[in-house]
């Protein structure tokens, strides 16, 4: 027997809590665990900018036959004007639709292990735990670099630039989070931007930026602060693009590749090589995702629809994170958590401990990850006040070092 040979993988820690949250018959139970934007309802809707783009599609699409190897062409070049703006000249980018920022991702890894081999990537720590995984699969080395400062709610700079400094090596990639760093929430500044900017060119790195939420953050635009550095000290990265959050289309499967190159020629080639790499792993792109966002961003009306939208999803995160905090400030919470408004995005790493992790779910049906890391977005008018009750608890009865 062959397959009966088989071992089994490791269970995945966050799918797990989210099967025994299902599992859970508590009728307040509160999810914090997986990373999807939530409304007040605590539902994942379809946006209506994509409802209306879903119906224009379905009357005007006249063939399923295959898309190219790149994707859907007018995603192309709106996908690369949505992320750089005019950070670069268009000739410079190859520009791809990929099935989610994963799939991204993973063609970025192969194509940089086809051509620099021995190159080693370099990661935050922590990271998305799928980072070090997709870049393994595509038979690439990683490693881990400094980033949070001991208390784990804070950017340890010195720290970070420090490591980029002494562990890396000329030709090794970097692999940064544009905006709204997932596990953390944790984001340099503008300053901070430039200097790692300047450093990692300095280096010879060569910059691989996951950005995954784009408009999560601050805004579209200004949540471009690290690509903006970036493209000031770099003339050659790639970006990973997902619009699975920004646009609420992650079942669709939708993402970007770029690769901004030094001229035309290099993109050109640079093209051709990611075309092999595509070739090889899904040959071409589904269509729909790809042609929703087109369809968006094609139409003015659909696009002022989609800013007002995402600038909903985006506030209603903040407004979560504000009343968090004052919520635990009036439970008389023995803690400050008021570094959650320093963190952006869906994510944060709320200090709390795997033991008051484990509590909070045994206690009081409340899951967060081990980590410490919660979904601002899971938070609602309606469980913010058990959520902070439980937290203020804990915080009181579990000792923090423990
Ligand atoms: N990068 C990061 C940092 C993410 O958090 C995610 C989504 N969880 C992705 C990439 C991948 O997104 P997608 O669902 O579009 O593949």
């Amino acid at each position: 027997h062959m397959l009966d040979s088989v071992a089994a993988a490791p269970p995945d820690p966050i799918l797990g809590l989210s099967e025994a949250f299902q599992r859970d018959e508590r009728p307040d139970k509160v999810n914090l665990t997986i990373g999807v934007f939530r409304d007040e309802q605590g539902q994942t809707p379809v946006l209506e900018c994509v409802k209306r783009a879903e119906r224009k599609l379905l009357d005007a699409e006249t063939s399923k036959g295959y898309l190219g190897i790149a994707g859907y062409v007018p995603f192309q070049s709106l996908a690369r004007d949505l992320v750089l703006g005019d950070l670069v000249e268009s000739e410079r980018v190859a520009a791809f639709q990929t099935p989610g920022g994963t799939g991204a991702l993973r063609v970025a890894a192969d194509f940089l292990s086809n051509n620099f081999s021995g190159a080693k990537v370099w990661m935050t720590t922590p990271t998305w735990p799928n980072h070090p995984a997709v870049f393994g699969a595509s038979g690439l080395e990683s490693g881990g670099l400094r980033y949070l400062a001991a208390d784990k709610t804070r950017l340890d700079v010195e720290g970070y630039l420090e490591d980029i400094d002494r562990q890396t090596s000329r030709g090794d990639i970097i692999c940064l989070h544009a905006c709204c760093h997932n596990p953390t929430g944790v984001d340099p500044s503008a300053e901070q931007w430039d200097q790692i900017a300047r450093l990692t060119a300095e280096r010879g790195l060569l910059p691989l930026i996951d950005f995954a939420y784009q408009g999560f953050g601050e805004g579209l635009d200004e949540d471009r602060v690290g690509l903006r550095a970036l493209s000031q000290y770099h003339d050659e990265y790639l970006v990973c693009s997902s619009y699975s959050k920004n646009f609420g289309l992650y079942s669709e499967r939708v993402g970007a590749l770029l690769g901004v190159c030094r001229d035309a020629d290099s993109a050109a080639a640079v093209t051709s090589s990611l075309k092999q790499s595509v070739r090889c792993n899904y040959s071409n792109p589904p269509r729909h995702g790809g042609a929703i966002v087109g369809t968006i961003l094609e139409d003015q009306e659909l696009t002022e629809l989609w800013r007002g939208e995402l600038t909903q999803m985006r506030q209603r995160i903040r407004q979560m994170r504000e009343q968090l905090v004052e919520a635990l400030q009036s439970q008389g919470c023995q803690q400050d958590f008021s570094f959650l408004l320093n963190q952006r995005g869906m994510f944060s790493f709320s200090g709390l401990t795997p033991v008051q992790a484990d509590w909070l779910r045994t206690e009081k049906a409340v899951y967060v990850l081990g980590s410490g890391r919660i979904n601002v977005a899971g938070i609602t008018p309606d469980n913010l006040e058990r959520l902070s009750q439980a937290i203020a608890e804990v915080v009181g009865q579990v000792p923090v070092s423990s």
